[in-house]
């Protein structure tokens, strides 16, 4: 691009965010904290699932002090739904970091704001130049297929050279004097407009810019990527439910497991309070009850019949999960170590994972 196309692309892309941008409630003011929390959440979660997420984060931690000084399991409470907690855990350490070496302000080095749990390139980015107006060009997955498209730049682009000359070619076209309405407005493109299955090229501001469009390689930019192949798991579930509608859950476990198998089940229910649940291989009942009874029940018998319940699909990333879910009902709930004794209509007051609040659902029904 020549200087002079260059600045009238900046200007025609400036000009469309400003007109067109979506009212998002992390644009109302230019506050580091709230801009940071934004990011944090918008990692892996569309903007519309965030938003109520993110009011209500507002409403019980409104600056980084209260973040920082709330127990770990109200932040994940509020966190719960939105899934990937390790997002909110590193938040809250990040906050921590953040009031012992900074005063309780998000710092506004770039070094500094990387050296925060949970905090990479492109947060980073996104942070500094939205709340500080520093230069930096943002690149994710969203800025990249823009950028890709624009460029008509064929091939894989997570790979590592490809994703360097997207960095540059970010850097370049970063408009030095707006960064943060810069950065914004390439990621509202992604977002709205230049979308990765079905593209508005002819309502997009800048397709006369885009080399991909000129050449018709718009359907084939970005290269799919080698999916990992899926891992299938089955697991099994056991929900206790007293007279009074009582069931217990057992706490988070505080560091995970060694061996394989029970690492990833302390994994797949995010390490938040769940019902008793085990790996399954072969008679799913049988491994769990004397899973139950041996491990937390010290050799006692479960006082009931276990009754199977309809099965819990769900899906981490590359993991299919099948969940068997069993029922007892007992007279009195068992004494298990770290449990708690819940309704088990209503278990919001302990942070739970998805997949803990699937098989709640599949109990009462
Ligand atoms: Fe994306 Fe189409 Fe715009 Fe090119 S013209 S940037 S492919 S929406």
């Amino acid at each position: 691009m020549t200087p002079l196309s260059l600045k009238s692309f900046q200007r025609t892309l400036l000009g469309w965010f400003a007109q067109y941008q979506r009212e998002l409630p992390w644009r109302r003011d230019k506050d580091p904290y709230r801009i940071w929390l934004s990011e944090i959440m918008l990692q892996q979660t569309r903007a519309a699932t965030a938003i109520p997420y993110y009011e209500r984060f507002l409403e019980h931690f409104p600056e980084v002090k209260a973040l920082a000084e709330a127990p770990e399991e109200h932040v994940l409470r509020l966190w719960a739904g939105l899934g990937y907690y390790s997002r909110a855990r590193n938040l809250q350490k990040a906050a921590r970091e953040i009031l012992a070496k900074h005063q309780g302000f998000f710092p506004a080095e770039l070094s500094e704001a990387l050296a925060l749990p949970g905090i990479g390139n492109y947060t980073a980015a996104a942070i500094l130049s939205i709340a500080y107006g520093k230069k930096l060009a943002v690149l994710d997955g969203n800025v990249a297929r823009v950028l890709a498209r624009l460029g008509a730049i064929g091939g894989e682009l997570r790979v590592d050279s490809r994703w360097r000359q997207l960095q540059k070619t970010a850097d370049t076209l970063l408009d030095t004097r707006a960064p943060g309405d810069w950065n914004q407005a390439m990621m509202e493109l992604g977002a709205t407009v230049c979308t990765p299955r079905s593209p508005q090229c002819l309502l997009c501001p800048v397709n006369k810019y885009c080399e991909g469009r000129k050449r018709g390689l718009v359907g084939s930019i970005p290269e799919k990527r080698i999916k990992r192949a899926t891992e299938e798991i089955t697991l099994a579930a056991l929900v206790f439910a007293d007279t009074k509608g009582n069931t217990l859950l057992l706490s988070p476990p505080r560091t995970l497991p060694k061996s394989k198998s029970r690492a990833n089940v302390a994994a797949l229910l995010s390490r938040l309070w769940h019902f008793p649940t085990i790996q399954v291989r072969r008679d799913a009942a049988k491994e769990l009850q004397s899973y139950v009874e041996t491990r937390l029940l010290d050799g006692e018998r479960i006082a009931g019949q276990l009754q199977a319940l309809k099965k819990v699909r769900h899906a981490v990333t590359y993991r299919s999960i099948t969940l068997l879910p069993y029922r007892v009902d007992v007279a009195e709930l068992p004494r298990v170590p770290h449990d708690k004794v819940l309704p088990l209509a209503d278990l919001s007051a302990v942070p739970i994972s998805n997949l803990t609040r699937k098989v709640a659902r599949a109990a009462l029904a």
